[in-house]
């Protein structure tokens, strides 16, 4: 019985190959690299988003793609550190990597993120995919958030508006401990500009920590259990889009 995940970065070529054939379905974890106050390393989406994608795929079923570690962070252009594609290129790699998969035989991608401003260029670049070729896309970015966090000691900055507070770096002490600095973690709330989504104002001209949220009452604790939370409802959505049979022998799926 075959796998129900294969790594592409480390399997070989035929591999892929023999998996796609079986299951013709890849997850594409979409990170970024900027800054996340003094207390988180800049890679904090790329290293969540690459844990959530390995996750679904070991509880699920798909190829796991190499995590892309620099996504849309033009709010954070401004912090030394910060990298930022610009719109169209953050596009033009979604789709690239699309192709490449579609070319050989890949028909469901589960694009995930973990960075929320990468959703506005993932939405509109997969209504072009699915116009254009024949493979199924679905893109998530912490499905059903407010379930996850009804146990949150702290509240977002603004509905599904926060940044290196206690739910990311919840997440960083169970994924990452030796990669946060509780001491130099804070709590922010930066005032909330009426212009802010009317005009260009970046959120990293509203904060001065970098923090968006409450960063001191994180714990690994509730990073595990929202981390778990998370995979279910990525996988649930997942399954739920490719719609296919169970096997009855080992809950892996039947491809007809
Ligand atoms: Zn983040």
């Amino acid at each position: 019985m075959s796998k129900n995940y294969i790594d592409a970065a480390t399997a070989t070529w035929q591999e892929c190959r023999d998996f796609l054939q079986r299951y013709p379905f890849a997850i594409l974890p979409l990170g970024a690299t900027e800054q996340h106050g003094l207390h988180l390393p800049q890679n904090t989406d790329s290293l969540i988003a690459e844990a959530l994608a390995l996750q679904v795929g070991k509880q699920s079923v798909g190829m796991i793609l190499p995590t892309i570690p620099i996504g849309y962070s033009w709010v954070w252009r401004d912090y030394p550190g910060s990298l930022t594609f610009s719109f169209d290129t953050f596009r033009s790699v979604i789709k690239d990597i699309a192709v490449s998969l579609g070319r050989n035989g890949c028909r469901v991608l589960l694009i995930m993120t973990t960075h929320g401003a990468n959703s506005q260029p993932i939405k509109y670049t997969i209504r072009e995919l699915v116009d254009h070729t024949p493979m199924r896309v679905l893109r998530a970015f912490y499905p059903n958030l407010n379930q996850v966090m009804t146990d949150a000691d702290s509240t977002a900055w603004q509905p599904l508006n926060f940044h290196a507070e206690e739910f990311e770096t919840s997440l960083m002490l169970h994924l990452h401990p030796d990669l946060v600095d509780m001491t130099k973690a804070v709590s922010e709330y930066p005032p909330y500009s009426l212009d802010y989504e009317m005009s260009t104002l970046p959120m990293g001209a509203l904060s001065e920590s970098g923090v968006f949220g409450d960063a001191t009452v994180a714990t690994a604790e509730k990073g595990e259990k929202w981390f778990n939370r998370c995979v279910t409802n990525i996988v649930k959505v997942w399954e739920e889009f490719l719609d296919l049979p169970t096997d009855e022998s080992g809950g892996l799926y039947k491809i007809n």
